[in-house]
């Protein structure tokens, strides 16, 4: 296969590209590992930020999320000492969230992207990719029956996620940091507790509740990095989950069957290359994100637009400093996405039973909380960064 852009992954990076590209009148192809299935079931995201919306809305893929998705612009914490509201909708620039399920948005971007005649080959893994220093770079991918196909493109796309072929091959000085923290993530079939999203602040570690679609709610609980998903029977969720929204205070949880259960280990990565050659990366193979602050997907988008355009200048205007400008616009982007992730994790945790100075840090969260309830200013900073990137 030859063409001019190779797209490495549907993700939400990868497609947003993919149909921006296409849009442009740009020859790409995207190659992706798993199943057309297993990537429209892949249930992750559903916080949008504005921005990310505008991207979608501007581009005309915006449909399936406007018919469907639904704002939300009010979060809850709830702790040992009481629990109050924040309207983040109207603090800071007052814009809310939409809420519309990652999957969802995949399968509306796979179904645009292959209208406007673009091709997706599913379960076609990228193995090895090669000179990135030429104008021709090339990708050998294996498809599901063995085969190994190479596809050369004009540049590649690296948007495969943060264990893909592409992160890998950028040579770059990586910050990182494993917070330490894991969560088990888990998928409800019950509508939510609370129309809200909760976040319980609790001594045992944390819990939340995030409303995805009428039928169907995520949770989370902190758990013991140790612990496997085995270690979590249905009885023992429920009773940690009510504890830790406090459901005494604050009324019963909505309960209803788990239909997905999974473990998330909090953990940053920050590179400080995007590039190497024609390769470029976007989404999280240019940086892995904690979800504490709902911001992967949406770095995801907003990256995959800015690529989109210094690859059109490159491509059709003949303009390569697009390229440079592509990184030095984006870095920002996530070093800010990034410090609001680690603000979050703070205020949510629990200090680590390790951790030398476990009651410095409870008295710095509390005074963390109670600037959120009481500080005008504090509030702003919350509702900007929690919706902005
Ligand atoms: P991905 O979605 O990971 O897509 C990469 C694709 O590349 C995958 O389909 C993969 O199969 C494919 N691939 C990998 N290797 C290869 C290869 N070698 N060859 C071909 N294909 C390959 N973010 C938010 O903004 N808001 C939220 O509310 C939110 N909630 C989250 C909840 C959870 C439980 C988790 C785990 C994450 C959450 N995130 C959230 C983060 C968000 O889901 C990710 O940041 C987002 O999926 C990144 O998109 P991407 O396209 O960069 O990568």
């Amino acid at each position: 296969i030859d063409t001019e852009v190779v797209v490495l992954g549907a993700g939400p990076a990868g497609l947003v590209l993919a149909n921006l590209l296409g849009a442009a009148g740009i020859g790409c192809v995207v190659l992706e590992r798993q199943s057309r299935r297993w990537v429209e079931n892949r249930s992750r995201a559903g916080f949008l930020a504005p921005d990310a919306v505008a991207v979608l809305r501007t581009h005309g893929l915006a449909a399936g999320l406007d018919s469907r998705g639904h704002d939300h612009d009010v979060c809850e914490f709830r702790g040992v000492d009481g629990g109050f509201e924040l309207c983040y909708g109207k603090r800071g620039s007052g814009r809310p969230h939409t809420v519309h399920p990652q999957q969802e948005l995949v399968t509306d971007l796979i179904a645009e992207f292959l209208r406007g005649g673009g091709a997706v080959h599913f379960e076609t893994t990228a193995e090895f990719i090669g000179d990135l220093d030429t104008e021709r770079p090339w990708v050998m991918a294996r498809t599901a029956d063995g085969r190994v196909r190479r596809v050369t493109g004009r540049y590649l796309a690296g948007c495969d996620g943060g264990r893909g072929v592409s992160a890998a091959a950028v040579p770059a000085r990586t910050a990182v940091r494993d917070h330490g923290i894991t969560w088990l993530a888990l998928l409800v079939q019950a509508p939510p507790s609370s129309p809200n999203v909760l976040y319980g602040v609790h001594p045992d570690g944390f819990a939340g509740q995030m409303p995805r679609t009428p039928d169907i709610t995520r949770y989370y609980l902190q758990c013991d990095p140790s612990d496997t998903v085995e270690d979590w029977d249905d009885a023992r969720v429920w009773a940690a989950l009510r504890r830790r929204l406090h459901a005494d205070r604050h009324g019963p949880l909505v309960e209803g069957p788990i239909v997905e259960r999974g473990l998330v280990r909090l953990r940053s990565e920050i590179r400080d290359r995007l590039r190497h050659g024609r390769l470029l990366l976007a989404g999280d193979a240019a940086t892995a994100i904690s979800p504490s602050a709902a911001k992967g997907a949406n770095l995801a988008i907003l990256g995959a637009e800015l690529l989109a355009h210094a690859l059109s200048d490159a491509l059709r205007g003949g303009d390569l400093s697009g390229l440079g400008q592509y990184c030095a616009d984006y870095t920002p982007m996530i070093e800010r996405a990034q410090e609001f992730s680690h603000w979050m994790i703070d205020l949510l945790h629990p200090p680590a039973a390790d951790d030398p100075h476990a009651d410095y840090h409870r008295v710095l969260r509390r005074a963390r909380l109670r600037d959120l309830v009481v500080s005008r200013a504090h509030q702003d900073f919350f509702s900007d960064n929690y919706v902005g990137l």
